[in-house]
C-alpha cells in the first residue's frame, strides 16, 4: 500500500465518519484499525502510532478528558458565557420545539415531515365555519364600521357574544367551544377576510389573555366564576402588559403592585395595593376585566421573606374604584377597540392573583408561555386570511380591468407583483396550517410562533402593497367599495404588535432557536450554571464533545454538498421538488455549521450582533417556510395544477437563504474565517436565481382563470354571492367576463372589426341586432358590463360627508 492511498483513505475515514456522526470511541477504534493496516503494509511507524495514542488515549479516557481538557474548556466557557436575565431565561425556558430542531440540526428527517397529520375540522367546527361565522361575515359593511361608527355595530357585538366568538379556546365543560388551534385559524382567516376590526376583536380574547391564562394557570375557584361568564360574553377581558416606558422590553414594565392589608368588600384581607398605566390594550376600553401585568413588592414581607416577587398576572374588575378605563387609541383606521387604562392605589386581595398567591411572580412564564401558543395563531392566520382573499380579488380584477386593449393581468409587470401575491397565498396558508397543528400536537412551538408571526405579517404587508400597486387609483380612493386601503392601513399593527418585528427578527427567532434547538447548547449552558461542580463537569464533558464532534460533521456535511451540488443527498420524492428537498437539506447543514462558527468566534458577543442572528434567524425562516410549503402540496395530494405556487414559493425561500447567508458571510466580523466560510459554502459563487418568469406567469394566469387549483388557494374564505359581499360579487364579474370573451370574438369576428371590451351593453345590442348572438348571450354580455362597470368604479363624496368635524346644530 502506498502511503499516498493510506492518506487518502484516512482522509475519507475521518470525512464520512464524521459526515455519518459517529461516535468518538467508534471514530478512535476505526481509525486504529487503519494505523493497524498502515502498520502491516510498513507505512505507520512507532512515532505514528505515539502521536496516535498522545491524541487518542485523553480524549477516550473520561477522567483525563475531563481533568485535563473540559474542565479548562468549561471555565472558559462560564467567562464568555452571554448573561442572561432572569425573563430573557424564562422566555428561553418556555415551549417546545418541533421540525424547527430538524431544521436547525442539519439533517431535517422528510419522512417525518410528512408523517405528521394533517390538521382536520371536527363537523362542529365545520359547522361553526359554515354556520355563525358566515352570517357574522354576511353582517359586516366595513366602511361602516371603519369610517362611520368606528366600532362594530351593537348587532355584531351580540352575535358574537351569543355565538360564542369569544370562547373558542375555553374548554366545553366551562361553556366554551373547545376548539383545536387549527380551526380557530380557519374561522380568523375567514372573518379577516371580510374585516380586520372584526378579526382583531375575535383574535384577542382567544389569544394572549385572562381565558388562557386562567384555564392554564387559574385557581379552581376563579376558573369555574371566569370562565363560564367569559364564554358567554358577560365579561369582555383585555391583557394589560404594555406601558409607555416598557414597549419592547416588557419585562421592564414600572407596575407595581405592593402587599399590603386593607378593606375589600367590607372585611380586612391580605392584598396589594397596585398602581400602573398601561398603552395600546385591546379591548381595554370596553373591558369588564382587565388581565394585568405588574411587578410584586412585599417591603413588609407580609408573604414571606422575600421583598421582590417579579412579574404577576391578575385579573381585575374594572369597576373598582381609581381605575381609569374607556378612552380609545386610534390605529390607523382600523378602529377596533383599543386604548390605555391606570389604575392608582387599587386595592384587591392576593386571589385575584391568575393561579392565587402560589402564582406570585410567576407573571412571565405565564406570559412567555402563553405566547408560544397564541403568537402562532392570531397575527399569522389574520395575514394568511387577509392576502387568500387579497389573492382573489387581485387576480379578479387583473382580468377584469383593461388598458392598452388588454386586460392589465396579461402584462408582464403586473404578472410579477400578482405572482408573489399567489404564492405568499399558498405558502401563508401552509404555514398557519402546519403550525396550528403542532399546537395541536400538543407543542408549544415558541420558536416556530415567532417565525409565522414575523414572516407572515411581512408578507402581508409586501403582498398588500403588490395589490395596491395592481389597483392603481382604485386602490387609493377610501370609500365602501374599496376592498383594499383599510387592509393596506392595518398592516404595520400586525407587524407592530406581540412583538414588534425587528426585534422578532433580530432577537427572537435564532436567539431562542439556537439554544432550544440546538443539540448541545442549552446543555452547556445549564452545565455551566450548575452550582454542584462534579455533575457540572460530567454535563459539560458529555454536551461540550457532542457539541465539537457535530460541528466538524456540520463541516463535512456542507463540503460534501457544495462539491457534489448536493446531488447524493435523499428527497422523499423523484418528482419537480425532487431538487427543493435536496438544497434545504443543504442549506439545513449550512445553518448548522454557521451557527456554531458564529457561536465561537463570537461567543457571548453573537447576542450583541443583531444582525448576525437576524440572517441566521432568516436561514431557518426560510427552511421552516419552504417545509410548510412542501408538507402542504403533500398533504393535499400532491396536485401538478398546483405546482407553480409550489416551485414559486420555494424558489424564492431558497434564494433568500442564499442571500442571507451572503450576506452574513460578506459581514463576518472576522474576514478569515469569512473566506472559508464561502469557500465551503459557496465555491462556485451563488447559482440560486429568483422564481423565473415562467413560473410567474402560470401563478398569475391561475390567479386570473376560475379553476380548481384558484378555488383551492382560496378555500374557507367568504366568497359566497350573495349581492353584499364585495368579494363574491368579483368572482361573479369574473366569472361573467371570462363568459363574455368568446360571444365578443364572435361578434369581432362576424363583422370583421375590432370592438372595444367595454360598452358590452351597447356591443350586445349590436350583436343582436345583426343576428350574431342570442338573446342569452346578449343578456350575459349586459351583465357582465354592469358587473364590470362596478368593479372599476370608485367612490366620491360631497366635501361635507368627509370632514371629521361636524358642527353642532
Ligand atoms: C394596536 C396595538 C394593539 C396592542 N395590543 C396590546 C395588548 O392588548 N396588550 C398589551 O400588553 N400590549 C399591546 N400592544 C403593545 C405591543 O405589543 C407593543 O407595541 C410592542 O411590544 C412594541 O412596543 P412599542 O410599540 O413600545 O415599541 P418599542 O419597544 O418602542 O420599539 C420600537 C422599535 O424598536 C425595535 N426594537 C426594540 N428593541 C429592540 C432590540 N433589542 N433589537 C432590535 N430592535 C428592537 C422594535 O422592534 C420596534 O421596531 C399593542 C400595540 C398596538 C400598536
Amino acid at each position: 500500500m502506498d502511503i499516498i492511498i493510506w492518506l487518502f483513505v484516512a482522509f475519507s475515514l475521518t470525512w464520512f465518519m464524521s459526515y455519518a456522526r459517529t461516535t468518538l470511541s467508534s471514530f478512535t477504534l476505526a481509525f486504529a484499525a487503519l494505523m493497524a493496516l498502515g502498520s502491516f503494509f510498513n507505512i505507520i511507524g512507532i512515532v505514528s502510532w505515539l502521536l496516535f495514542a498522545v491524541i487518542a488515549l485523553p480524549l477516550n479516557i473520561d477522567n483525563i478528558r475531563q481533568q485535563f481538557i473540559s474542565m479548562p474548556l468549561l471555565a472558559l466557557f462560564k467567562k464568555i458565557m452571554p448573561r442572561m436575565s432572569s425573563t430573557e431565561q424564562q422566555a428561553i425556558d418556555a415551549g417546545t420545539t418541533w421540525f424547527d430542531a430538524d431544521l436547525f440540526r442539519g439533517d431535517p428527517d422528510w419522512e417525518k415531515l410528512h408523517n405528521y397529520p394533517r390538521p382536520r375540522l371536527s363537523p362542529q367546527e365545520q359547522a361553526f365555519i359554515d354556520g355563525p361565522v358566515e352570517q357574522v361575515c354576511a353582517m359586516v359593511n366595513d366602511w361602516h364600521i371603519t369610517h362611520e361608527i368606528a366600532d362594530l355595530p351593537p348587532e355584531i357585538w351580540k352575535f358574537l357574544k351569543e355565538n360564542k366568538f369569544f370562547a373558542m379556546i375555553i374548554k366545553k365543560k366551562y361553556g366554551g367551544l373547545e376548539f383545536s388551534a387549527f380551526a380557530q385559524s380557519r374561522v380568523l382567516q375567514k372573518l379577516t377576510g371580510v374585516s380586520s376590526v372584526l378579526a382583531s376583536t375575535v383574535g384577542v380574547p382567544n389569544s394572549l389573555g385572562p381565558g388562557e391564562l386562567l384555564q392554564e394557570y387559574g385557581t379552581k375557584e376563579q376558573q369555574d366564576y371566569y370562565l363560564p361568564r367569559l364564554a358567554s360574553g358577560k365579561e369582555i377581558p383585555c391583557f394589560a402588559l404594555t406601558s409607555p416606558e416598557a414597549g419592547s422590553d416588557a419585562g421592564a414594565i414600572p407596575d407595581y403592585g405592593i402587599i399590603c392589608h386593607g378593606q375589600f368588600e367590607g372585611k380586612d384581607v391580605l392584598g396589594m395595593k397596585l398602581t400602573w398605566d398601561k398603552r395600546y390594550i385591546t379591548l381595554a376600553p370596553i373591558a369588564t376585566v382587565l388581565g394585568l401585568a405588574f411587578k410584586l413588592q412585599d417591603p413588609d414581607q407580609l408573604l414571606s421573606d422575600k421583598k421582590e416577587w417579579g412579574i404577576t398576572c391578575a385579573l381585575i374588575p374594572t369597576n373598582l374604584p381609581n381605575i381609569i378605563i374607556g378612552r380609545r387609541h386610534f390605529p390607523l383606521n382600523i378602529p377596533f377597540q383599543n386604548g390605555p387604562t391606570q389604575g392608582t392605589d387599587v386595592f384587591v386581595p392576593l386571589d385575584f392573583i391568575i393561579g392565587g398567591s402560589a402564582m406570585a411572580g410567576q407573571g412571565w412564564r405565564m406570559v412567555v408561555e402563553c405566547l408560544s401558543i397564541g403568537r402562532a395563531i392570531t397575527l399569522p392566520s389574520n395575514s394568511a386570511g387577509g392576502i387568500k382573499t387579497v389573492a382573489l380579488a387581485t387576480g379578479a380584477y387583473s382580468r377584469i380591468r383593461r388598458q392598452f386593449k388588454m386586460p392589465i393581468g396579461k402584462m408582464e409587470g403586473i404578472e410579477e407583483p400578482l405572482a408573489r401575491i399567489g404564492a405568499n397565498a399558498y405558502l401563508m396558508d401552509a404555514v398557519t396550517t402546519m403550525s396550528t397543528g403542532a399546537i395541536d400536537l400538543g407543542e408549544k412551538p415558541s420558536v416556530i410562533s415567532a417565525i409565522a408571526k414575523y414572516h407572515l405579517t411581512e408578507k402581508m404587508r409586501s403582498s398588500i402593497i403588490d395589490a395596491m400597486d395592481i389597483h392603481g387609483g382604485k386602490g387609493i380612493c377610501l370609500g365602501p367599495n374599496n376592498y383594499l386601503a383599510r387592509g393596506y392601513q392595518g398592516a404595520p399593527i400586525a407587524v407592530t404588535v406581540e412583538g414588534a418585528n425587528i426585534l422578532t427578527r433580530s432577537l427572537i427567532i435564532y436567539g431562542q432557536g439556537a439554544i432550544r434547538c440546538h443539540p448541545y447548547v442549552l446543555a452547556e449552558l445549564e452545565a455551566a450554571n450548575n452550582s454542584d461542580s462534579e455533575q457540572a463537569l460530567n454535563d459539560f464533558d458529555h454536551a461540550i464533545f457532542g457539541h465539537i464532534g457535530f460541528t466538524i460533521s456540520n463541516i463535512s456535511r456542507s463540503l460534501w454538498c457544495s462539491i457534489t451540488g448536493s446531488r447524493f443527498l435523499n428527497s422523499p420524492f423523484n418528482d419537480e421538488t425532487h431538487r427543493y428537498y435536496q438544497l434545504l437539506t443543504r442549506f439545513s447543514a449550512n445553518l448548522a455549521m454557521l451557527s456554531d462558527i458564529s457561536m465561537l468566534i463570537l461567543g457571548a458577543e453573537l447576542k450583541r450582533k443583531e444582525r448576525i442572528s437576524a440572517r441566521l434567524g432568516d436561514v431557518l425562516s426560510q427552511l421552516y417556510l419552504a417545509s410548510a410549503t412542501l408538507k402542504r402540496y403533500n398533504d393535499e395530494g400532491r396536485k401538478t395544477a398546483d405546482l407553480p405556487f409550489v416551485q414559486h414559493a420555494v424558489e424564492d425561500c431558497l434564494y433568500s437563504i442564499q442571500h442571507a447567508i451572503d450576506e452574513l458571510i460578506s459581514n463576518f466580523p472576522n474576514k478569515v474565517v469569512a473566506k472559508l466560510l464561502r469557500l465551503i459554502i459557496f465555491p462556485l459563487g451563488m447559482w440560486l436565481k429568483k422564481p423565473s418568469d415562467e413560473i410567474a406567469q402560470k401563478v398569475a394566469r391561475i390567479l386570473q382563470t376560475p379553476g380548481a387549483s384558484r378555488t383551492r388557494l382560496g378555500q374557507g374564505q367568504y366568497l359566497t354571492r350573495d349581492g353584499n359581499n364585495i368579494f363574491g360579487k368579483l368572482e361573479q364579474v369574473l366569472e361573467d367576463i371570462i363568459n363574455c370573451e368568446a360571444i365578443h370574438e364572435k361578434i369581432c369576428r362576424a363583422l370583421n372589426k375590432t370592438l372595444p371590451f367595454y360598452q358590452l351593453d351597447k356591443v350586445a345590442e349590436l350583436g343582436l341586432s345583426e343576428n350574431i348572438i342570442s338573446k342569452d348571450e346578449a343578456e350575459l354580455l349586459t351583465t357582465a358590463e354592469t358587473g364590470r362597470q362596478w368593479v372599476i368604479a370608485v367612490d366620491d363624496f360631497d366635501s361635507k360627508e368627509l370632514s371629521a368635524f361636524k358642527p353642532k346644530i
